[in-house]
């Protein structure tokens, strides 16, 4: 069931803005303006809301002001056809660099992740970071009227809302943080950690993926501004501060499951799962699918997985692991170096364990089709993810969704959000624990049949009760001040239960 149609909390106008719109626009070398439309859950999701509510997307286009001043027709034409309006806001590649690669990616991507050391606390970044929140904020108050909602999106405006009350909008504006929110003492390193708390202030409902982010966001909020009184339990909490009250919550972001069960049934996809499982004759397939990051502990994991083929000889013939690594800000230099060090790595477990007629990993450095990802989720028996911090991790609920013969087994980070509602069922690592990645792999590719069926039900479970749609709705009526629709109880993960 898609949840499309369910009625809004009420009838207001949504005005979602994020860094990117949901679709590029490009133009040929003949002058003709080209529009590629974005995919995936959230768009799927809040897609509908726009058209029910004649709503308005505002984002980055991917073009620079005068490429956005010429193609200002076509989006109006493109709007007309998408159902709900969207607005380009034009960035220069000075402003891109300075404030997506920069402050976004050089400072709050690393903090907020755990690695300080990766940080590059220039202040031109955070000049910019406020220039480009002022730029979406002109464009954002142009829009808006009484009655709106304003929903911003992730950490690349976190001033936005303080921009629009400059600007005199009194509409409710609402956040979501999509990746972690820091501990207390990791925030306090931040040059600008009270320009970024005073100007988080000015939002009405702030959303974090999991109660420890909020938790830790609550812990801040009241070291820098002493005097703050926390109210309240649940799903929606309250700080009161000097007069401001602000509402901060849990809503785990999640996916549309039927977008990856369905495709997982379909003729095409079975076929290849069918493919698959005749390339890996009488072995385990174990799935890595990540982006080219540091937070998603790439080099960590190979390290894990070199430990249990040596430490359990049985394993080598048995598996193989199948690893895609997904480009991703190749501007930042970083990110080559990381590369490198993971290719180094597969070189080595390959060149230490290879042998006629097996091979321990099959790695790509590049995209897969839809399809092909979902075909690669059915196929797999076991799902090793193990970033070393995630906001949420979607790929966990992708493979467990596409999982339609319920026996996968997920091998889960702690230091996922995802862990917060998948704790009880995935095999939990903490992934910079090699030895215990190592012991996790032998668990789950030796994990009875029954065993391995039970948990992967109540993950696919867990995972549709929670779906994007909830995700939506319960954010939406949390900021028009009802109680969230019911979802999984609040869990927070102690380190304790495994
Ligand atoms: N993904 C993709 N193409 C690929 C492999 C993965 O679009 O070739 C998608 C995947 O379906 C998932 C997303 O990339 O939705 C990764 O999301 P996740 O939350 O796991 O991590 P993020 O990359 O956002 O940090």
């Amino acid at each position: 069931m898609t949840n499309a149609g369910s009625p809004a909390p009420n009838d207001e106008r949504l005005i979602v803005v994020s860094n990117r719109l949901p679709l590029v626009i490009s133009e040929s070398s003949a002058g003709e303006w080209h529009l590629e439309r974005g995919s995936g859950g959230l768009v799927t999701a809040i897609e509908p809301v726009l058209k029910d509510t004649s709503g308005v997307w505002i984002g980055w286009p991917g073009l620079g002001p005068e490429g956005l001043a010429r193609a200002e027709g076509f989006l109006e034409t493109k709007s007309d056809e998408l159902g709900y309006r969207v607005r380009g806001v034009g960035l220069t590649k000075d402003e891109r660099d300075a404030f997506y690669l920069g402050f976004a990616n050089q400072v709050i991507w690393p903090l907020f992740h755990d690695f300080p050391a990766q940080c590059n606390f220039d202040p031109a970044f955070w000049a910019a970071y406020r220039q480009v929140n002022e730029k979406f904020a002109e464009v954002v108050a142009d829009e808006a009227r009484e009655g709106d909602f304003i929903w911003s999106h992730d950490y690349h405006l976190m001033s936005l809302a303080q921009e629009l009350r400059k600007r005199g909008v009194e509409s409710q504006i609402g956040f979501f943080l999509h990746i972690p929110f820091p501990p207390r003492d990791l925030f306090l390193k931040l040059p600008w950690r009270q320009d970024v708390m005073e100007a988080l202030l000015h939002y009405d409902l702030i959303g974090f993926q999991t109660d420890r982010d909020r938790t830790n966001f609550i812990n801040c909020f009241v070291s820098l501004r002493p005097g703050t009184e926390v109210r309240g339990s649940g799903r929606v909490m309250e700080l009161e501060f000097e007069g401001h009250t602000l509402r901060v919550g849990v809503f785990p972001i999640s996916i549309d499951v039927d977008e990856f069960s369905g495709p997982a049934r379909s003729p095409e996809v079975s076929e290849r799962v069918a493919r698959l499982w005749a390339e890996f004759p009488g072995r385990k397939m174990i799935l890595g699918v990540d982006r080219l990051d540091y937070s998603k502990g790439i080099p960590h994991k190979l390290e894990g997985y070199r430990l249990a083929l040596a430490r359990y000889p049985e394993l080598q013939s048995r598996v193989s692991l199948v690893q895609l690594v997904v480009p991703s800000r190749e501007d930042i230099p970083e990110y080559d170096q990381m590369k490198r060090e993971i290719e180094r790595l597969v070189g080595q477990i390959s060149g230490e364990f290879t042998r006629p007629g097996w091979v321990p990993i099959h790695y790509q450095y590049g995209r897969w089709d839809r399809n092909e990802l979902i075909a690669h989720y059915r196929a797999a028996a076991v799902a090793l993810v193990t970033p070393l911090k995630d906001g949420m991790n979607l790929v966990a609920k992708e493979f467990c969704s596409a999982s339609l013969e319920g026996n996968g087994v997920l091998i889960l980070s702690e230091h996922a959000g995802a862990t917060a509602q998948l704790q009880e069922d995935a095999i939990l690592v903490n992934p910079y624990d090699v030895e215990g990645v190592a012991e996790a792999i032998y668990r789950a590719c030796t994990m009875p049949d029954d065993e391995r069926k039970g948990r992967m039900q109540r993950m696919r479970q867990k995972i549709r009760k929670e779906d994007i749609y909830w995700w939506v709705r319960s954010f939406r009526q949390a900021a028009a001040g009802e109680s969230p629709e019911e979802g999984l109880p609040l869990d927070v993960y102690l380190p304790s239960r495994i």
